[in-house]
């Protein structure tokens, strides 16, 4: 096992790791930028370094930066969290060069499933069900109207480099192509330097279903069950849960079980999701994260497994904790992302906090990195907590997250909190029948 683990990360994903580590036995190093010197992170763990000024680039993203803190604190090995360098290919490969572990997938399978194109060509080689589209780039406008009138539109044009729900543009119809293609294109250059794009066919109403997995690295693999994460804004998840309210447990056992199969053809190692579409009964691969999702947290809940210490376990060469026949549903739970954005607009609303009290009570775990007196800073993404449930059945569950809100006290800045309370009134988060759009119609008629 390790003796040091190094977080390169912030907020409440480098809490959720050092709570893994302390767990273990495992010490623990933060990495922070001079914004954050006064974050619960470093205040948590053993040894705090300080990595750069705020911005980002300087500092989380900063691969010197974070390789001599390492070195300095003789940490022996790195957990990205999630965002910041977790699926970055060169990193992993520096801390490689460096005699450090990363805890994560190998630089190859991150760059395998980074470049969504290639992604897709694998997981359709070990079966796994994929949107229709194009088979690689398209290279100009008019292999774009080729591929798109024998598929017939609504088409969606892709970044291959995208991710974060940039780099993506819908064509209703053949009219919006030429902008939709070139939209695609200058937005994928200026957030990923690549311009590369390739189209699909664009589901009219599916839901976002995505499979946990789980391998070791040497061939053996698990899956972990859905999560459907349909309840979006602009792209971005905002509530997610477990298990899939249109998923029933024949459906489940087989698409787990192809998406286990999959990585554990490929020896891949850690946790990973794979995220589809469905619609209809059917399964469309989208994209494949190669790290801890942010919703992790509710397939913990539902199984009652603790992936960041599996990740660091099987990173450290022991093997799986769990195989597939242990892993059995437990009741239903339910994440909510709260950020600090004043409503309607989403607009971030950084500043300092004046009074903060997490809900708590059975079934009810808060993972936040804010206290009272803290200045969230404006540099950094607005997540400033996620609201995780688990009852018995969803209805249970529901109530608890009602429940659970009400406690949950912010002052000082706006949350989204509100945003809650009022889905939570809805017939369709009620029931579980949304689709990906739901929530973008449902924000626009409450404006
Ligand atoms: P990113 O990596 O930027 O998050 P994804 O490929 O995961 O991009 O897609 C993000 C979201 O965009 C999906 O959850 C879905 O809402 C929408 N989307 C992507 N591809 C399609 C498609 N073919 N049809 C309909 N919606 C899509």
């Amino acid at each position: 096992m390790f003796s040091k683990v190094l977080i390169a990360n912030r907020g409440e994903i480098a809490l959720r790791i050092i709570r893994a580590c302390q767990e273990m036995g495992v010490a623990t190093v933060a990495v922070h930028s001079t914004a954050d010197a006064d974050a619960m992170h470093v205040r948590m763990a053993d040894e705090s370094v300080c990595i750069g000024p705020p911005s980002s680039m300087q500092s989380y993203l900063s691969i010197p930066a974070i390789i001599s803190a390492c070195e300095i604190t003789g940490a022996d090995a790195i957990h990205p969290g999630y965002g910041f360098l977790s699926e970055n290919a060169n990193f992993v490969q520096i801390v490689e060069d460096h005699d450090l572990k990363f805890i994560g997938p190998t630089a190859d399978h991150i760059n395998q499933m980074g470049d969504k194109i290639t992604a897709k060509g694998t997981m359709r080689r070990l079966g796994v069900p994929c949107v229709p589209g194009s088979d690689g780039g398209v290279a100009d406008i008019a292999e774009a109207h080729r591929i798109s009138d024998e598929m017939g539109f609504p088409v969606i044009v892709k970044a291959t480099a995208g991710g974060g729900g940039r780099g993506m543009r819908l064509a209703a119809t053949k009219a919006d192509l030429d902008s939709a293609f070139s939209g695609a294109r200058s937005e994928a250059k200026a957030a990923f330097g690549n311009d590369e794009v390739y189209i699909e066919k664009y589901l009219t109403l599916p839901r976002h279903i995505e499979i946990q997995v789980f391998g070791d690295g040497k061939g053996k693999a698990v899956h972990l069950g859905e999560r459907d994460c349909s309840l979006q804004r602009r792209h971005q998840k905002v509530f997610e849960e477990a298990p899939g309210p249109s998923i029933d447990a024949e459906t489940r056992a087989r698409i787990g079980k192809t998406c286990a199969d999959a990585v554990a053809a490929i020896n891949y190692a850690g946790a990973g999701t794979i995220e589809f579409l469905y619609e209809n009964g059917e399964f469309f691969f989208i994209e494949m994260n190669t790290r801890l999702q942010v919703e992790h947290p509710v397939t913990e809940a539902i199984f009652g497994v603790d992936l960041v210490q599996e990740q660091i376990r099987v990173a450290a060469g022991e093997p799986m904790s769990f195989s597939q026949e242990d892993l059995t549903i437990r009741g239903h739970a339910i994440e909510v992302r709260i950020n600090a954005e004043r409503l309607p607009n989403f607009v971030p609303c950084p500043g300092k906090i004046t009074t903060f009290h997490a809900p708590g009570g059975l079934g009810v775990r808060m993972d936040s990195a804010l206290y009272d007196g803290y200045s969230i800073p404006p540099y950094y993404d607005s997540l400033i907590g996620k609201l995780i449930v688990h009852g018995p059945n969803r209805e249970a569950a529901l109530a608890r997250l009602k429940r659970a809100l009400g406690e949950f006290i912010v002052d000082g800045v706006e949350t989204t909190t509100p945003l809650f309370h009022a889905l939570l009134e809805e017939d369709a988060v009620k029931t579980g029948n949304y689709d990906i759009h739901w929530l973008e119609h449902w924000l626009e008629a409450h404006k």
